[in-house]
């Protein structure tokens, strides 16, 4: 009897001192392990740094065009967007705003700067980060500014990109600037004055050399326009649009089209890191060529080139 009595309390010991090591070995998991820190509003610090990183290497990007090209509207937008965006967090299908010192600035809208694990929260947020190209994205719907990391597109080439977007943001939401329909007529003038914009920003990058190259290029083809029997002030109009898709046909896939273009605009800001590194240098040269080209032979005053080009530029887009 008092065997067994000795063995219960030797069982009885050994299980507690089980519970006592498993109780210190948690103790220890616990001091041990990195702790997940929170701000004072309650987000993940980790995860603040890591959409602060993406954000401010945007800003920067697009600093560094606003210092090189002293651009006086390139210096408005940045200073635009330095003053009125805020740090909007996704949560599932919409956002939490960032507040940082409780100030509402005069024209706020939202910055989005997209983390992959964004991707899980909804299906809105893996859509936008899943689209190719999108280094920025300007929502004027909703009012938000998307950013991602760029891995894909120098330096130079994503800070065009950034105040591209940037640019549409202060368009639609400061009062200063001449605001359009919200039609899409209205849609295709305000990408029109962006690009308008992007045009002069590329060419004060790159010097005179690219300014060249597009009037060369408008003449080959205004030339071959004009031996096709088209007059090419009418041309690229919506009415005629058989030598708008003539000319892609020629002129988009042609390799000796391209040849000297290509060497001269890959080396800008060094050379394309991605085929979207290429596509936007490729896009941007496009785009202006045919501005030139509207702007020289197209008809009417400057409004209706502007439409002209506008009417062009969606066409475009919707290839
Ligand atoms: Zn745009």
């Amino acid at each position: 009897m008092a065997k067994a009595k000795k063995r219960q309390k030797a069982r009885e010991q050994k299980s507690s001192l089980k519970y006592y090591f498993t109780f210190l070995a948690l103790i220890l998991i616990f001091l041990l392990s990195p702790q997940e820190e929170y701000d004072q509003w309650g987000f993940r610090v980790s995860e603040i740094r890591q959409r602060e990183k993406i954000l401010n290497s945007s800003l920067n990007y697009a600093r560094t065009i606003v210092e090189a090209t002293q651009d006086q509207q390139a210096l408005e937008v940045y200073n635009f967007f330095a003053a009125n965006a805020r740090m909007a967090i996704p949560r599932e299908g919409g956002v939490v705003i960032h507040e940082t010192d409780g100030q509402i600035p005069e024209h706020p809208f939202e910055v989005i700067a997209l983390l992959e694990a964004d991707c899980k929260q909804h299906s809105a947020w893996a859509e936008l980060y899943s689209l190719e190209m999108v280094l920025a994205l300007f929502n004027s719907q909703f009012r938000f500014l998307a950013l991602r990391d760029n891995t894909t597109t120098q330096p130079l080439w994503a800070g065009l990109i950034i105040l591209h977007e940037m640019n549409h943001a202060r368009n639609l939401l400061d009062p200063k600037v001449e605001q359009l329909p919200q039609t899409q007529q209205g849609y295709c003038l305000e990408e029109t004055r962006t690009h308008k914009f992007m045009a002069r920003l590329v060419n004060k990058l790159a010097g005179r050399g690219y300014r060249e190259l597009i009037l060369l290029k408008v003449n080959e083809v205004a030339l071959w326009l004009k031996e096709q029997g088209f007059q090419p002030g009418s041309t690229i109009i919506s009415h005629t649009p058989i030598p708008y898709d003539s000319i892609n046909f020629e002129f988009w896939n042609n390799k000796s089209f391209w040849a000297g273009v290509e060497d001269f605009i890959y080396q800008i800001g060094g050379p394309p890191l991605s085929l979207e590194d290429k596509a936007a240098r490729q896009n941007l040269f496009w785009i202006e060529l045919h501005f030139e080209l509207i702007q020289r032979y197209y008809p009417g005053s400057q409004k209706d080139k502007d439409a002209e080009m506008a009417c062009w530029l969606c066409q475009y887009f919707q290839e």
